[in-house]
């Protein structure tokens, strides 16, 4: 590695004492010129690049494809992998897994967020087979956090009562789903992996960290975009901005309608007084949409509230003269402390699906999973209880 004794002194930038970096959420290219700023050759940063998104390496010690001292002035300079770690896993009689993620560096108490693994898909993204033969599942769903906690106050929703704690940085988004891909031993581009972004938080009100993970998830990681299913709340700025996001790094879009006209809406998710159903309808028209793609509406079913025939009726109306190509996925309420709401009927769920369907709108319901760890939509508040 020919280096001149001059760029040696730019390697030593100034770091404030203490300084520990995390490398992971860089994307290959920034890498680079991290690299070349420390005298080093632009390639070293791919292979930093390849170490940490495709071989899951979670240590700068354990780079081999990077010469000794470089590994040791990289970490004597504080920088470090930084992946987000798997702090606590909870087991679900269903094969779901819920994690407590820990965040490098944050060493602070209420930094975890949570990330579900669910084998054999969740029943609403789901679709074709994999030819995986060697382990207990044939495909999979991650389903991501992109804050801790969450600002839009839906009145149904667990994770709406921690409030924004904060954002979370494409790394720590990107993260998630390599720490879980890297417990399963998951084989990239041969096994089936969905990636859904339905975690904890409003994935549309943190859009710049959100897409710059995707980005990673797509360029670095190589999972495909085609999925990945974003769900959003009806952020219409952010659906805007969606839009405009090339197709070959667009993920699948979901909108949580939940209710079947604005009043009830508007009781349940306050932030329909900002952007009324017309208005989130408007913006999700303006996405351009891949050859047979389709737009999901989400459907909580609240007992009483959401769940009756009538509002099944109006929803197939809504969505019809929406004009766009959709799915409806139904999902029955998890039920969680202190909520004045109830579950819906199993009867009341299989009429709604059927009045649906009936009226020619396709319709799926969405299994609960790992409701018994609180796996389960809705329910992830990093309730520590397995
Ligand atoms: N904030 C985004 C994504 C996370 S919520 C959004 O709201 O779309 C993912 C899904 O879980 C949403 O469709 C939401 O309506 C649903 N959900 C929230 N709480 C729920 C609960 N207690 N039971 C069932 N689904 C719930
Ligand atoms: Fe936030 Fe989604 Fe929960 Fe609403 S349903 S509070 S947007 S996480």
């Amino acid at each position: 590695m020919p280096k001149k004794p001059g760029q040696l002194v730019s390697f030593d930038l100034k770091r404030p004492p203490g300084f520990s970096e995390p490398l992971f959420g860089l994307d290959a290219e920034s890498l680079s010129k991290l690299l070349v700023e420390a005298g080093e050759p632009a390639f070293r940063g791919d292979q930093l690049a390849e170490a940490m998104y495709r071989q899951w390496l979670s240590e700068i010690a354990e780079i081999s494809t990077l010469p000794l001292p470089l590994r040791s002035r990289l970490a004597a300079e504080g920088w470090r992998i930084g992946r987000p770690a798997i702090s606590r896993a909870f087991q679900s009689v269903d094969g779901t897994e819920r994690y407590l993620i820990e965040f490098a560096g944050t060493g602070q108490k209420n930094q975890t967020a949570e990330t579900v693994w669910m084998p054999e898909g969740d029943g609403g993204e789901a679709s074709e087979e994999s030819d995986s033969e060697t382990k207990d599942w044939s495909r999979a769903t991650i389903c991501v956090s992109s804050q801790i906690g969450c600002a839009v106050n839906c009145q149904f929703c667990l994770t709406a009562k921690l409030g924004l704690q904060r954002n979370l940085t494409a790394g720590e988004i990107a993260g998630q789903v390599v720490a879980v891909l890297d417990r399963h031993a998951v084989r990239v581009g041969r096994e089936r992996v969905n990636l859904v972004f339905m975690g904890m938080g409003e994935p549309f009100l943190n859009y710049d960290n959100f897409m710059a993970a995707v980005r990673l998830l797509v360029c670095e990681v190589g999972l495909s975009p085609r999925r990945m299913t974003v769900s959003t709340s009806g952020i219409v700025p952010g659906i805007e901005r969606f839009a405009e996001e090339p197709l070959d790094v667009r993920p699948r879009l979901a909108i949580s309608l939940n209710a079947p006209n604005d009043a009830i809406r508007g009781e349940i998710m306050p932030i329909n007084r900002k952007w009324p159903i017309s208005e989130v309808i408007a913006a999700v028209r303006r996405v351009p949409l891949r050859p047979r793609e389709r737009i999901t509406f989400e459907y909580v079913l609240l007992g009483g509230v959401t769940d009756r025939p009538e509002h099944a009726r109006e929803v197939a109306r809504l969505v019809r003269r929406s004009g766009l190509p959709a799915k409806v996925n139904l999902i029955a309420w998890n039920p969680g402390p202190d909520f004045a709401y109830s579950m819906p009927s199993p009867e009341a769920v299989a009429a709604f699906h059927q009045l649906l369907m009936r009226e020619e709108i396709p319709a799926t319901i969405r299994q609960p999973r790992g409701r018994d760890i609180f796996a389960a939509c809705g329910q992830l508040k990093r309730t520590v209880e397995g």
